[in-house]
């Protein structure tokens, strides 16, 4: 039977202006932003969510634009992702580094990785965003002003810091359906049932000496891996708690259920569950337009708007 994780889901970061990552997110990388909606566990904060046309699982990445909330700048290390990479064509490396210099992104060569070449990219709030020149057919988004030969494909991969590898890589093997897919000194490449391919791969850097990561602005608050099913997660919420991992109750994130657990080496694991996806409240054509709530906080929908920042949607 093939394992119910299916592939990555979506990576979330804390960053700092909302209009900012609007304009970085969408305009520069030409993602589409999919929904517009408030943190779930603050509403007076917005999650966006990008991706492609309808945020497939394994194109999203959403943020939480933190500016005025006195929250601090994180600190990269151990015990988190400290790399987003999205799948951009071969040879459409200097096509982007061309357009995010235009757009004032700072953007640095990458030694090929596993033979693949990458561009280092410095985004508004400090983040550390790849792109990695590879195959990919998966359908892009290009409606945002990239047309289809560069277009972002999705997630490629993440990197997290761990100290030593052999707990986390067990536990993605034993619990998370995931395989060594390649190896060289200091980092090890998980995929998602093994398929070695954009959408599904997370990388293991070891060895660092890095010092413990802290959450704030400019870092990943967590990765999501997902899941088939509801009945699929609840059978592994269980699995995981009898591996001796502390994990959250099901939370309804609307477009989502999501469980969160750590990892042996200290990253936050959600795992969320493929459907029903960001066309439950909005059609596609509509998709990210209109700030869109939670039924439970729709009765505040007035006092969340008035004080949620002014934006221009790209
Ligand atoms: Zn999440």
């Amino acid at each position: 039977m093939e394992h119910p994780i299916r592939s990555l889901h979506h990576v979330t970061a804390s960053v700092d202006d909302a209009q900012r990552d609007l304009d970085f997110c969408v305009d520069a990388l030409g993602l589409r932003l999919v929904k517009t909606t408030v943190n779930f566990d603050n509403h007076h904060v917005y999650h966006f969510y990008y991706g492609d046309e309808v945020g497939t699982p394994g194109t999203i990445w959403t943020t939480f634009p933190y500016r005025g909330w006195g929250v601090p700048v994180g600190t990269k290390g151990v015990g988190q992702v400290g790399v987003t990479s999205f799948s951009v064509p071969e040879g459409t490396l200097p096509f982007w580094k061309a357009r995010l210099e235009a757009h004032g992104t700072a953007v640095d060569d990458v030694p090929p990785r596993f033979g693949e070449p990458a561009l280092a990219v410095a985004d508004p709030s400090g983040l550390a965003i790849e792109l990695v020149a590879t195959r990919d057919a998966r359908a892009p988004w290009t409606h945002g002003g990239v047309d289809e030969v560069n277009a972002v494909r999705g997630l490629h991969s993440v990197t997290m810091t761990v100290d030593t590898p052999a707990p986390t890589v067990a536990l993605f093997r034993d619990l998370l359906g995931c395989t060594v897919v390649d190896e060289t000194d200091g980092r090890v490449r998980l995929a998602v049932r093994g398929v070695n391919l954009p959408g599904h791969r997370l990388d293991l850097v070891h060895g660092t000496s890095a010092a413990r990561a802290r959450n704030g602005i400019g870092t990943v608050h967590h990765v999501a891996l997902g899941v088939a099913s509801s009945e699929d997660q609840r059978r592994l919420r269980e699995e995981l708690i009898r591996y001796g991992c502390q994990v959250t109750e099901v939370r309804d994130r609307c477009y989502f259920e999501s469980i969160y657990f750590r990892e042996p080496g200290g990253v936050l694991i959600e795992v969320a569950t493929v459907q029903p996806g960001f066309t439950v409240d909005e059609t596609p054509a509509a998709l990210g337009r209109q700030l869109k709530l939670p039924p439970w906080e729709e009765p505040h929908r007035l006092a969340i708007e008035a004080r949620l920042p002014e934006v221009r949607k790209p």
